[in-house]
């Protein structure tokens, strides 16, 4: 997986103060879309073993109390990142147990195949849908277009 931004602190994605990592591929094509420079897989740089160890430590970090991570992109979603962020955010609940993950994404939450799914138990929002330009609206909080809707899972027991 290749990601194209990471900010360490970031207050701007999601509630709090956050890391937030922009992964890179999409193939939603969302007309409008605001970072379509994030569709190509081969977009950013690889997203290695240095790099989840970066956010590990970000998120322990005493100094600067982060809530929790941020993954949007581009696709966290879209299988081919699958592999990469389960990893991830397995790693985010085992070590850093009080912080959050929220996730934008694409795709439907009910349009998730048995692999996204498997995203689900460690993820506490998610926030789903295409944008949808004619359904724009900037004073909605979280979401790009009225469509688009925030989840919130309280149910972590099978994680
Ligand atoms: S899902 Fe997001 S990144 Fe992908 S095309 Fe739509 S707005 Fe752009």
């Amino acid at each position: 997986m290749n990601y194209l931004q990471y900010y360490p602190v970031d207050i701007v994605n999601g509630e709090g103060t956050r890391c937030t990592l922009f992964v890179s591929g999409c193939e939603h094509a969302c007309k409008g879309c605001y970072n379509k420079k994030s569709w190509s897989f081969s977009a950013g740089v690889v997203f290695d073993q240095v790099m989840e160890d970066q956010i590990i430590q970000d998120l322990q970090d005493t100094r600067i109390k982060r809530q929790g991570l941020t993954l949007s992109g581009g696709d966290p979603l879209h299988p081919r990142n699958i592999p990469t962020l389960l990893k991830l955010v397995k790693r985010v609940k085992q070590e850093c147990t009080d912080k959050d993950i929220w996730v934008w994404t694409g795709y439907k939450l009910t349009e998730l195949n048995e692999q996204q799914q498997e995203m689900l138990p460690y993820i506490d929002v998610l926030i789903d849908g295409k944008f949808i330009q004619e359904q724009a609206d900037p004073a909605l909080a979280w979401r790009g277009s009225a469509n688009q809707i925030i989840h919130r899972f309280s149910a972590k027991d099978i994680r």
